[in-house]
């Protein structure tokens, strides 16, 4: 599953352990599933037969269900069939099955008929509307199967699943496997289509889909592809299909390993929780992130699409094909699709720069780590809220920084090998963490396990303190390790953990050396001398801290550090800000540095930063001087590419100018121009290059009238057939700043006229900045009721508690703690310890860094 367009986290329960894992007695088989979705009623009946096997004899068996009403029940064995008796425990969300004879120990079959109800929650299998019409759609994944079907919903009972659904006459259908039939009836104005079984996996890669979806074909080698979406969408499909074809072929490759289904369905629905879901052979997707027109997709969309298509695709083998034993390795499932989703894109699109992306996803993970309410890779879960919140960047980037690690460590080819032989060991079967690294250390004969027990099993990562002297040609690199600990005071008994990495140094003169750390102090060699990168082509996991004299040398050194690099040393040089070891100065010379740099990413990230200086450090009375420091600093690399640019000028360039117009957005020649601009692409769409557009509304919304917050409204409107369109004048709504624009955006986030996957997102905007914070949070507060029983508490209440981290003032901390500890979220409990810490840390980096930063800004 891809969750997150906002970087998401979720829980801590205080549900008793256990208490919901099924008993071990019956392992199931084949699943046979029979759906009948009344879109009208919104309900659907359900039939089902599960063959399995008892271990011991028995007179119960307890399987998951949640929402379902039991009609019918019986079990047979060897001795014959008997009805069973039904009781529900919705808490643990089971029921148990009791008969009056034990069934024997061997074969078994259940056999049940139930009705469920579609509902409007996104999960499960639920409601969708669009166009005038329902569609019915499902999202199994973590713990929601069980709403659709009664099932053993562990990720452990893999089983093949027969599903057949009968629809309303003029409906077509999508599940996992190929459709093999589609007759008329039986019953009056509907037909049944069935689906081939599918090999062995788990319930929560089951799908359905019911509607009037269109679709596009096309093939890799033997496998068909489809991409397919509602018959308004139909001409959004292309870019995919062409996204998909390539990364089928390109894994076949890398894997070693077939495709492991007889075909592929990549599917937009109207309303969907997640990014994306990688049900086997049949993958839902928001519309957002699959439906673009690679012509007037700017490049930050077509590298999504591609991207989240990748990570899907790698599932289907890392996932699908071989599954996790159990919850707490979730991690292994999406750290490595994401950290496999870059590999067939570095190969298709080499002007993306995989390389720079790989090293700003680490960053994510790297920022959340330095938290003392991180989480370890590994954690134990047991509970429905529990496993949903371990879908985190913890799971997802900071385990792909990791493995990116190992991979350069041992080499790609020797990780390839690993990878493949893990996979073919364990098809179509589960395994561990440990499984995995045991294979990769067996295949690459290194000690790959030391390194990922000492990633995996302990929270936060090392900061690497390091002091360099040059002698007799060669560097000699004192490095001392401790946990980092982001926040200004006193040192910490976590700083005492050490960790098994290895360290890579590059000097100016000469090439990377890597050497093994495993104690607290260690001197290492590498040839050549001059400035030293300690994370060479930042594949390292881990932070690094140099003296202020080092990060100017390393800004400044001949041959440069390569993009990655750079990105690396901005992140780690900000977190040495935050957490108080350096000045801001030393982060501010250091961005000067690099202000004409050429790489998106690294503008990107510097451009985030001076917003939070801006915001977060300097005072009312400093903001002018500041502006003027941002402007001077700033200015000269837009206008070295011009403000408007051609239509011819690359990707790259476009991308680094959108990002430069949002930092100088206070610039009035800046503003006028974004408004121009913006008003000229809403007569005549091919007057801006597409990577431009969303960055130019943004900026033009930031100085702008009622007059043109209608036209944006009435052009969001208008759009809803083309996502990308329609969430470039969604996201710029909350960049309005009128007072009256900015209750008109709350009232709209928090209206039906928002689809509920998307309100989450709005309101996250508006609490992500000082002058929409304080007002959105009031609205939060009173509209709270709603808004839990609108978004749900899976995704969209997620999103709120993550915003509410953007406060910066103590007295904000105690009144949201006030708040939640008076309207509890159990799944998002972890979260808002993150969200308290991320704002009682920004409290105390202002308190630390003002002083320095009024000194640093009279000396310029
Ligand atoms: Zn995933």
């Amino acid at each position: 599953m891809l969750l997150s367009l906002i970087a998401l986290s979720l829980c801590l329960a205080s549900v008793p352990a256990a208490a919901q894992r099924l008993p071990s007695t019956v392992t199931p088989l084949r699943y046979s599933l029979w759906f009948a979705p009344d879109l009208e009623r919104e309900t659907f009946r359900g039939r089902e037969s599960i063959d399995g096997t008892l271990a011991a004899p028995s007179t119960s068996i307890t399987l998951h269900a949640a929402e379902i009403t039991f009609g019918e029940a019986t079990i047979e064995d060897g001795g014959g069939s008997q009805p069973a008796r039904v009781s529900l425990d919705a808490t643990a969300e089971t029921a148990t099955l009791t008969v009056a004879r034990a069934i024997a120990r061997g074969p078994a079959t259940i056999r049940l008929t139930y009705t469920g109800i579609l509902n409007d929650k996104l999960r499960g299998f639920y409601l969708s509307k669009a166009n005038g019409r329902k569609y019915a759609v499902s999202q199994m994944e973590a713990t929601d199967a069980r709403r659709a079907f009664p099932s053993f919903d562990e990720p452990a009972y893999k089983a093949t699943f027969a599903i057949t659904l009968m629809i309303d006459a003029a409906d077509n259908a999508i599940s996992n496997g190929r459709q093999v039939s589609d007759s008329p009836g039986p019953e009056p104005g509907k037909h049944t289509i069935v689906f081939a079984p599918t090999p062995k996996m788990s319930t929560y890669l089951v799908a359905l889909l019911v509607g009037d979806f269109v679709c596009r074909s096309g093939a890799a080698g033997a496998t068909p592809i489809r991409i397919c979406a509602t018959p308004d969408k139909q001409g959004l499909t292309a870019f995919a299909l062409s996204a998909a074809e390539h990364q089928v072929a390109f894994f076949n490759r890398y894997f070693g390993i077939p495709y492991p289904y007889e075909k592929l369905d990549i599917i937009g629905v109207p309303d969907f929780a997640a990014g994306a879901m990688e049900n086997a052979g049949a993958i839902t997707f928001r519309e957002q992130v699959l439906l673009a027109d690679e012509a007037t997709a700017s490049v930050e969309v077509r590298k999504l699409v591609a991207s989240v298509i990748s990570h899907e695709l790698a599932h289907q083998w890392f996932g699908n094909l071989v599954t996790m034993k159990w919850w707490d390795d979730i991690w292994l499932n999406e750290g490595f699709a994401t950290w496999a989703a870059n590999k067939p894109l570095a190969a298709w699109k080499p002007e993306w720069k995989m390389d720079v992306k790989a090293a700003a996803e680490t960053q994510i993970a790297l920022n959340l780590d330095a938290l003392r309410t991180t989480r370890a890779i590994h954690t134990q879960v047991e509970t429905s809220a529990q496993i949903n919140e371990v879908f985190d960047p913890i799971a997802y980037e900071k385990t792909a920084g990791v493995l990116g690690m190992i991979e350069a460590y041992v080499g790609p080819e020797a990780f390839r090998k690993g990878v493949s032989s893990y996979l073919a060991k364990y098809a179509l079967g589960n395994a561990a963490g440990e499984d995995f690294w045991t294979e990769v250390t067996r295949v690459a004969e290194k000690p790959v396990n030391r390194i990922m027990k000492s990633f995996v099993d302990q929270p936060g990562a090392p900061v690497l303190s390091v002091q360099t002297r040059c002698i007799g040609g060669n560097t000699e690199v004192s490095l001392r390790q401790e946990r980092l600990v982001g926040a200004p005071g006193p040192a910490t008994a976590a700083a005492a953990q050490t960790w098994t990495l290895p360290v890579c140094v590059k000097t100016a003169s000469g090439s990377a050396t890597c050497t093994m750390v495993t104690a607290r102090e260690q001197t290492i060699r590498a040839p050549g001398c001059g400035a030293a990168m300690v994370n060479a082509d930042a594949r390292g996991y881990y932070y690094t801290e140099y003296e202020p004299a080092a990060v100017a040398a390393l800004a400044a050194r001949r041959p440069p550090l390569t993009p990655a690099e750079r990105l690396s040393l901005l992140g780690d040089e900000w977190r040495m800000v935050r957490s108080g070891r350096h000045d801001v100065g030393t982060y501010l010379d250091l961005a000067a540095a690099f202000a004409r740099d050429e790489t998106p990413s690294v503008v990107a990230e510097m451009a985030g930063r001076l917003g939070e200086v801006g915001g977060d450090i300097a005072s009312a009375s400093q903001r002018e001087a500041w502006h003027t420091w941002v402007r001077a600093t700033f200015r000269p690399a837009l206008d070295a590419i011009g403000l408007t640019g051609g239509l011819g000028d690359s990707d790259d360039t476009n991308s680094r100018r959108g990002t430069l117009l949002k930092l100088l957005s206070g610039d009035a020649e800046v503003q006028t121009h974004a408004r121009d601009l913006a008003l000229a692409y809403m007569a005549r769409p091919a007057s801006l290059s597409p990577t431009l557009v969303a960055p130019v509304l943004q900026v033009a919304a930031a100085g702008g009238d009622a007059a043109l917050y209608d036209q944006f409204v009435a052009r969001m409107t208008a759009s809803s057939a083309a996502p990308e369109e329609y969430y470039r004048y969604f996201n710029a709504l909350a960049s309005f700043r009128d007072p009256a624009l900015i209750a008109r955006t709350q009232q709209f986030a928090v209206s039906p006229d928002v689809r509920s996957q998307d309100a989450g997102m709005l309101l996250t905007q508006l609490l992500s900045s000082s002058a929409t914070q304080e007002s959105t949070w009031a609205l939060v507060k009173t509209e709270w009721p709603a808004i839990v029983a609108r978004l749900g508490t899976f995704q969209g209440v997620p999103a709120i508690v993550y915003g509410l981290g953007a406060f910066c003032s103590a007295e904000r901390a105690a009144e949201i703690k006030t708040f939640f500890d008076a309207h509890p979220v159990p799944e998002s409990a972890r979260l808002l310890q993150q969200s308290l810490e991320r704002i009682a840390t920004c409290t105390a980096v202002k308190a630390r860094q003002a002083p320095a930063f009024g000194r640093w800004l009279q000396a310029r």
